[in-house]
């Protein structure tokens, strides 16, 4: 019977930690940590997303500020307004929710985050410090994964992993977390030749692809290991409902697998629950407590 990775009940426990260590250290910091959402426009999906983080932050403790902004503000005044953020002692993380109407430089708006800020860890001084495997804020959904993996005791050293995927949101950090980790990384992309069996050769199978049912069974070995990241809301066939599906297949998958994420409830959970940890982590810092986090920073 395979195994399955529950980011959901992985997210609940480390949410217990986390409430324990804010509470345990606020009469210190004389106030809990504080986190800046920013959303631009209104792409319904960051909605929820945005509304996710903000209850997930109340229920351990942390104080958070969302900004939602129309689409009609220009890049200057995004700048500023992450500028003050930056400045601002109440604020101890930060994060523009993607993805943002085109005509901004998400780039450049990372690019202006204070690293220490950074809880998505996507700003150019913390991806520069992953690659040279420095302690730093780490990007969520890749950080997420690998405690996944780890809470389950599966093994990272010296495994084949495939990653589907380079984004820099995604495939590139967590391929770097990897091979920090000592695994033997494969990544792999649209213009990739034979995705089916490059993805036949790994124990562990990352499917960050962002295309629904992309992976059956055929791309799978047997005993492997399989993280699905992509989450899809499709019609069901009567056209009146939705239902949430990742980049596999995974009904077809789940009886060749040794253990696998599902969706919802794998990947998703445990992305809101690595924001949280950062955002503390940076609080921690600030006010010069030690940290009891780094077991959850790969
Ligand atoms: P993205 O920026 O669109 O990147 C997708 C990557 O997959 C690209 O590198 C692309 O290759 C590659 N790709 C696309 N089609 C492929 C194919 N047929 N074969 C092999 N590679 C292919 O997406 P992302 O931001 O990384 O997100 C990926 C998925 O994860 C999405 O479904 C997203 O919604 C989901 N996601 C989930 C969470 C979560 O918390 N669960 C968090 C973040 C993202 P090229 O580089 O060649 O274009």
């Amino acid at each position: 019977m395979s195994l399955k990775l529950d980011g959901k009940a992985l997210s609940l426990e480390i949410e217990e930690k986390l409430k324990d260590d804010i509470s345990l250290n606020e009469k210190i910091a004389k106030r809990s940590p504080g986190l800046a959402v920013i959303r631009i426009g209104e792409d319904p999906a960051s909605g929820v997303y945005v509304n996710n983080k903000e209850k997930a932050c109340a229920r351990v403790g942390i104080k958070s500020i969302i900004y939602h902004l129309k689409d009609s503000v220009g890049q200057k005044d995004v700048e500023q307004l992450i500028n003050k953020l930056n400045f601002d002692d109440d604020i101890d993380g930060m994060l523009l929710q993607l993805p943002i109407p085109e005509k901004f430089d998400d780039q450049k708006l990372i690019s202006n985050i204070n690293p220490d800020k950074d809880v998505d860890g996507l700003n150019e001084k913390n991806i520069g410090k992953l690659v040279k495997n420095e302690p730093a804020m780490r990007s969520c959904t890749p950080a997420g994964i690998i405690n996944l993996l780890k809470s389950q005791n599966i093994a990272i050293e010296g495994k084949n992993i495939v990653v589907i995927g380079r984004s820099l949101l995604v495939g590139k950090p967590l391929s770097l977390m990897l091979l920090n980790l000592n695994a033997t990384i494969t990544v792999t992309h649209s213009k990739t030749i034979n995705l089916r069996k490059i993805c036949k050769e790994a124990d562990i199978l990352i499917a960050a692809a962002g295309k629904p049912n992309l992976i059956d069974s055929s791309f799978v070995k047997e005993g492997a290991v399989i993280v699905d990241v992509g989450i899809h809301r499709l019609k069901s066939s009567d056209k009146s409902k939705t239902r949430l599906c990742g980049d596999v297949l995974l009904e077809d998958v789940i009886p060749k697998v040794l253990a696998y994420t599902p969706v919802p409830g794998g990947v998703g959970p445990m992305t809101v629950t690595m924001l949280l940890v950062n955002t503390i982590f940076s609080w921690q810092k600030k006010f010069g407590l030690s940290s009891t986090l780094n077991d959850l920073l790969p």
